[in-house]
């Protein structure tokens, strides 16, 4: 009972589906050949003529020593067309990653029903904004936790839905408030044609941007059964997922080695097949080279793909190769030590713009410590908005935040929260921008 939405981009894409055969030939040579006999001689491709690209090869040396090297077979295969889903080693790496991490229900995991699946998309932004336009319709209701990212309200807002939000506190989605909005809807009525019942549920469950909320294992229970009893999708965008602070203690203090504590997702709870995953490279590997990953039903994620293949064709075959290589290399053991480093920063980041919170701010600003991600959220204390105090007065005392409005479904309505960022500045600038922030509240009341 999955195929429930039903759009103009759904049947272009039907038809799109149609060409899918000619558009193979057109795109994929390279894998058409891999699976033709050597004898055959194919007029058939699309593809230029690597040997004019005037690319050789290439080095790039890793941190650690490692080195990742494309002799001249490698440039070719990575300046070439590639396959719209994404390099097949970097989707098999990622599928193993994803089964270890999140064990999905063996019933809606399974490859060998080709009931789950995942793709490479361009960041996660990329896979986001392809799952809402292929699931929102004008008019449609969605439901998120606002404050939430600004990404998210820019990808949806062109789509004419109504979004409504469904309160949040530092732990994320409060379930109880959920099944307060949800009560306006007749959970045996959802399936009629004319239901205006919400079909989908956006949420960030870890480190959550901009609140740094984290959901607990409980909630997301609870969310999840009220989405099966009113049949809804969730969209588990999941960026800060590696940047989960307690992981490490917990490693640490844990006795007996439990082989992956991170917090049990979404995903590692669908018996239905209802939860599409959005992961990102972005906080851990880079966030330049732009790859993400959409997991969830092979129906849905075959349309992301057929939307890909419209739109960028895939993600930089160069791109993926590289970073298909490196994890090749590291295997997961090495890939989950590079995460522990990363971890490790962000705590202490994290630590220290909390102790210039706790020296700077106390009187004027209330805040919760984030488990993770790389954002604290702020309330100022006497200041009903914060967008005309950071545009225009932190600018003349040279500290930088994100007033809160930005992340609210209603930008214009007034909101007394900042955003401040410990992943780029050093303890020694935080301490000063909080300094600076402090003075400026000071003024300001
Ligand atoms: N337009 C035409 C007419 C093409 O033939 C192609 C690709 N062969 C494209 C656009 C897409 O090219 P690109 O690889 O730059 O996305
Ligand atoms: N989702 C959330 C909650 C984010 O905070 C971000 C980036 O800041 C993204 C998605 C987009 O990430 P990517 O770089 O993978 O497109």
């Amino acid at each position: 009972g999955l195929i429930f939405f039903q759009n103009d981009f759904c049947a272009r894409i039907l038809l799109l589906e149609l060409k899918w055969c000619v558009l193979c030939l057109l795109l994929n040579e390279a894998e058409l050949q891999q699976r033709s006999p050597p004898s055959m001689i194919s007029l058939a491709g699309g593809s230029p003529n690597p040997n004019t690209f005037p690319f050789l090869s290439a080095s790039i040396q890793v941190k650690n020593g490692r080195t990742v090297t494309f002799d001249e077979a490698t440039m070719k295969r990575a300046l070439q067309y590639s396959a719209s889903n994404g390099i097949p080693e970097l989707v098999t790496w990622m599928k193993n990653l994803q089964k270890n991490l999140h064990n999905p229900p063996t019933a809606s995991y399974s490859p060998e029903k080709g009931q789950m699946d995942m793709c490479v998309t361009t960041g996660s932004q990329e896979g986001l904004c392809k799952v809402f336009e292929m699931l929102v319709n004008p008019g449609d209701n969605v439901l998120l936790d606002a404050p939430t990212y600004s990404g998210t309200l820019t990808a949806l807002r062109p789509l004419g839905c109504n979004l409504i939000n469904v309160p949040s506190d530092q732990h994320g989605m409060i379930p109880a408030a959920l099944k307060k909005v949800l009560s306006r809807w007749d959970p045996s009525e959802v399936h009629k044609p004319d239901s205006t019942a919400p079909k989908i549920l956006y949420t960030i469950p870890n480190g959550g941007n901009p609140t740094g909320a984290s959901m607990t294992a409980e909630r997301k229970k609870e969310v999840y059964e009220l989405a099966r009893l009113y049949d809804m999708l969730i969209i588990e965008d999941d960026p800060y997922y590696f940047l989960q602070f307690e992981k490490v203690q917990r490693w640490l203090t844990s006795s007996v080695s439990v082989p992956f504590p991170w917090a049990p997702t979404f995903l590692s709870m669908d018996v239905d097949g209802r939860i599409i995953r959005t992961d990102s490279f972005s906080k851990i590997l880079s966030s330049g080279l732009r790859i993400g990953f959409v997991t969830g039903p092979k129906p849905l994620v075959d349309r992301v793909v057929l939307h890909i293949q419209a739109s960028t064709m895939h993600t930089s075959s160069f791109t993926q190769l590289m970073v298909s290589q490196l994890l090749h290399s590291w295997g997961q053991e090495g890939f989950l030590q590079h995460i522990d480093r990363v971890i490790e920063f962000y705590r202490k980041q994290r630590d220290a713009m909390l102790s210039s919170a706790d020296k700077w701010l106390k009187d004027v600003a209330e805040w919760h410590s984030p488990s993770a991600g790389m954002f604290l959220w702020m309330k100022l204390r006497g200041v009903a908005d914060t967008q005309q105090l950071i545009v225009e007065k932190a600018l003349e005392k040279e500290v930088l935040l994100v007033p809160g409005g930005v992340f609210m479904i209603n930008s214009s309505d007034p909101c007394p929260y900042v955003r401040a960022a410990f992943s780029l500045s050093t303890p020694e600038q935080i301490d000063e921008a909080f300094k600076r922030l402090s003075l400026l509240i000071k003024d300001a009341l």
